[in-house]
This record gives structure tokens, C-alpha cells and sequence, in this order.
């Protein structure tokens, strides 16, 4: 990262609003999501009001790049609460000329019918939780929605937003070359400039974790799942919208602002229930129940649970973590200016650049294809030690 940017990082802030519920929980999914049968929008709106207002006060003269609506499943969200959020945002921050407003739907009915009043609240992308064009795997999957509801909610969701992406899981139990390059073909002739496309994993602590361990189903080998995701890559490519990030296609300019703050580590807010954050070399996390947040930000102001100052090697590794995701990788010098430690093993680097699993260009890196599978390897073998000062004088 060059001093322009660096400086670009420090002047920016993107928001993270996290909403926790969901009308059932998927058997795949880890994310902090609840199921309640009685939420009370006025008192979310709120809290999220309260939540944010502590932040903007700790980071005061940002300009704000991104807001994204996260979950659970955030297309629950009252459309007054999102317009509400919005603007106590731009109000706290002033917003870039091109701000980018994300917020995650699923493709049912009932959310696709509020998708007018969100676009009048203020966000103009969407991110579609499709998930597959099969009603087998959609079933297989424990989502509430058919493939027909899928095509007819991206339909509406185009109408609505600028900016439409979808997300596909793929390399589930049976899959085959054939019928993932059919289903990813189609993808590609929907006419959306950006896809998530997600190899399944099975998370522990999960539905399907459980039904792995009592061998109800068994995860798609390795190898194979290693040619669908080379398959994947090699036609989103051909197709124009090559893969910026592991999981993440796109046309170029139609990346997603807000991750990509993440993955350049960027400075962010995250508020609402087990939202992360980083300000000014501190990690923030919230509680992370729905109940203890309300309680949490009634009492102190806010929904923190957690604050802690980033040491400069945690703070070096976690921005090698998220740089190396992207094609476009890390500019090593850059971030050794940046955090004042070294933060790769050269030696251990050129090592893979011999065996194929990383280029090097000067002191920028980036993973290869091959390298992209083996990603968490990679990081293990490159990653330097780092010191362990604090870092929050050094990024404020
Ligand atoms: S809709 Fe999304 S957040 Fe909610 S349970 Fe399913 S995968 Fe998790």
C-alpha cells in the first residue's frame, strides 16, 4: 500500500449493521443468526441507533465508503429501520458521492415485496441468497425457498437495485463437473456484474456437522471439489467477471466496496449483535445474543463486549489473512511500512514461488490458482513473527 492509500484508509470508515434473526436456521450455517417469534422493531431500531452513535463518536471526520446490512437474514429488517440507519450514518459521516449500500435478502416472496421500500430507504445493491437453481439441493440445503422464487426475486431485485449480486453454494454431495458448469453457466446468463460463489463446508457446532459425524451424508471429496472450484474459475474468467477474492466474480468495477475494505484491512464499524469491528488499531466485537445486546446498549450505551488494542504482528497477520484472499494480493513493503515488523518469511515465500503456489513481483505476492486452494497452508508456512507492540498509536 503506497502513502495515498494508506492515507485513504485512515480517512475512510465503512459500516457493518448486523441483524440477527431469521425465520429458520439452515443446517450449514454458523453465522450468528436466532430464530424469535416476536421481534420488536422499534426497540432494534433504536439499540442500532445508540450502537452506532458510540462509534461515530470514536471516529469522528471519516468519510463513509460503504454500509452493508448483514445476518441472519437483514431483508427482515423494517425498511423505516434501514432508511433510519442510513440516515443517522450520513449524518454522523459524510458519505462518498458513490456510497455503496449493500443489504443481504433472501429470495422468498415476502422479502421480495419490500424490495421497493428498500431501495427508497437508500440501498442500491443487493446480495441474493439464492444459494442453487435446484430444488433437490435447495431442499437438501434447509432453505425456505423454491428455485422458481429464486429467479422471480432476482427478477425484482433487478428492477429495484443498481447493483444486484448473487450467491450460489456449490460442491454439495453429488455434484459432478457437468451438473455444476450447467447450474454456473446459468449464473453467468442472469445479467448480474457480481457472484459469491461458495464452496459447502461443514462448520462444527452445525446441523450438518452433526449429520456428518452420524454419516447421514458424506462431504464431496477433496479433489473433486478442488476441480469444481478450478472449473468455476476458468469459466467465471471466460465469462468476464474473474475472481477478485477465493469466492468472490465480478466485471471489473463491480467488486464489492465493503469487503474489499475488509480484505485491504480498512478501518470499519461493525455494530448490532456479534458484529466485529476495527477502529484505529482496536478489534471491537458485540455481545453476540440478540437479548444481551438490547441489554448491553440500554445500560452502557452501546453493545460492546469486547475491546482490545491490536499488537502490531496480530494486526500484520490478520491483513496478510485478508490481502492474500485477493487477486490482486499484498504489497508486502507497504504493509511492513505500515505496522513496522516484517511480515512474511521471504525465504519460505520464494520457496513457493518455485513450487507454483505464489508469484512475486518485487515485494508484491499473490497467490496462483494453485495456490488459492491450498490457502491456509500457504498462510501457515509464509507468515513471519511478528513482534507484539500495540498497535493503536501506530494506525490512529
Ligand atoms: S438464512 Fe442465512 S443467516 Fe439465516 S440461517 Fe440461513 S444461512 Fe444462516
Amino acid at each position: 500500500m503506497n502513502l495515498s492509500a494508506r492515507s485513504e484508509v485512515d480517512s475512510t470508515i465503512a459500516l457493518y449493521v448486523h441483524w440477527p434473526f431469521c425465520v429458520s436456521k439452515c443446517p450449514y450455517c454458523d453465522f450468528n443468526s436466532h430464530v424469535r417469534a416476536e421481534i420488536d422493531q422499534n426497540a432494534w431500531r433504536e439499540a442500532l441507533i445508540s450502537d452506532l452513535a458510540h462509534e461515530a463518536a470514536l471516529l469522528p471526520g471519516r468519510r463513509l465508503t460503504s454500509i452493508f446490512f448483514g445476518g441472519g437474514t437483514p431483508s427482515l429488517m423494517d425498511p423505516a429501520t434501514v432508511e433510519a440507519l442510513i440516515g443517522a450514518a450520513t449524518a454522523h459521516w459524510s458519505a462518498a458521492d458513490d456510497i455503496e449500500i449493500t443489504l443481504e435478502a433472501n429470495p422468498n416472496s415476502v422479502e421480495a415485496s419490500r424490495f421497493a421500500d428498500l431501495a427508497n430507504a437508500g440501498v442500491n445493491r443487493v446480495s441474493l441468497g439464492l444459494q442453487s437453481f435446484d430444488d433437490r439441493a435447495l431442499r437438501f440445503l434447509g432453505r425456505a425457498h423454491s428455485a422458481r422464487e429464486g429467479f422471480a426475486a432476482l427478477e425484482t431485485a433487478q428492477r429495484h437495485f443498481r447493483r444486484v449480486s448473487f450467491d450460489l453454494i456449490y460442491a454439495l454431495p453429488g455434484d459432478t463437473e457437468s451438473s455444476w458448469s450447467a447450474m454456473l453457466a446459468q449464473a453467468l446468463s442472469l445479467g448480474t456484474r457480481h457472484l459469491s460463489l461458495y464452496q459447502l463446508t461443514i462448520e462444527p457446532g452445525t446441523r450438518f456437522a452433526s449429520m456428518v459425524a452420524r454419516r447421514e451424508f458424506e462431504p464431496l471429496d477433496i479433489d473433486a471439489a478442488a476441480a469444481l472450484y478450478e472449473l468455476t474459475d476458468a469459466m467465471t474468467a471466460a465469462a468476464g467477471m474473474p475472481a477478485y477474492e477465493i469466492s468472490n466474480y465480478a466485471r471489473r468495477g463491480q467488486e464489492s466496496r465493503h469487503n474489499l475494505t475488509y480484505w485491504r484491512y480498512g478501518d470499519y464499524a461493525g455494530i448490532g449483535p456479534g458484529a466485529h469491528g476495527r477502529r484505529r488499531g482496536m478489534r471491537t466485537v458485540r455481545h453476540k445474543k440478540p437479548e444481551n445486546l438490547l441489554s448491553a446498549v440500554s445500560r452502557n450505551g452501546h453493545g460492546i463486549a469486547d475491546e482490545a488494542p491490536l499488537s502490531s504482528g496480530e494486526a500484520a497477520d490478520e491483513a496478510l489473512v485478508m490481502g492474500l484472499r485477493l487477486s490482486e494480493g499484498i504489497d508486502v513493503n507497504a504493509m511492513e511500512r505500515r505496522f513496522g515488523i516484517p511480515v512474511v518469511d521471504w525465504v519460505r515465500v520464494d520457496r513457493l514461488v518455485a513450487s507454483g503456489h505464489l508469484t512475486r513481483n518485487s515485494g508484491r505476492i499473490n497467490l496462483t490458482a494453485a495456490g488459492r486452494l491450498l490457502l491456509d497452508h500457504i498462510l501457515g508456512e509464509i507468515a513471519a513473527l511478528g513482534e507484539s507492540a500495540p498497535m493503536a498509536s501506530a494506525v490512529a
